[in-house]
């Protein structure tokens, strides 16, 4: 049985986790960023800068569109979350406290969601074929694989 779902049925356990990652670090966990991280985790599936801004509104208030940006920078920058760079869309990280993010993105084409598979095997493989290429890997260097997760697959 894997845990790699658990911090998307309780939101106040990540939240905590973020803030204990970002006072350990020294970063300012500021209340836009902590919205912002909440709404991502919240969501519980892959969402886009876009829709992030539409649910900020939803609130009430109005953020300038470079004020998320700024957060979601940040909070890639910790590794609280990820950007699925197929997607443009950000999940959160469900292991930010370790500072490993090598692995896999396994992206469900039927519910969307997508699961971030730790395996540093597929790290340093991505790493050693980006070099014999001679190409240079971006910041964000998860490779995503698109298929059929486990529960729709039981479903
Ligand atoms: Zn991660
Ligand atoms: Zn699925």
């Amino acid at each position: 049985m894997s845990d790699h779902n658990h911090m998307h049925a309780d939101p106040e356990a990540a939240l905590a986790r973020a803030e204990r990652v970002c006072r350990e670090r020294g970063a300012r966990f500021t209340s836009q960023r902590r919205r912002v991280y909440e709404l991502i985790v919240c969501a519980g599936e892959p969402v886009t800068a876009y829709e992030l801004l539409h649910r900020m509104g939803g609130d009430g208030g109005h953020p300038a569109p470079p004020t998320v940006y700024r957060a979601l920078d940040f909070l890639q920058a910790h590794g609280l979350v990820h950007r699925l760079a197929s997607q443009s869309r950000f999940v959160a990280c469900d292991h930010p406290e370790t500072g490993a993010h090598g692995g896999v993105f396994l992206v469900c084409d039927r519910c969307g969601r997508a699961l971030e598979w730790q395996d540093e095997r597929v790290a340093r493989a991505v790493a050693r074929s980006a070099r014999e290429a001679g190409f240079e890997l971006g910041d964000e260097v998860l490779p995503e694989v698109e298929g059929t997760c486990g529960d729709c697959r039981r479903g």
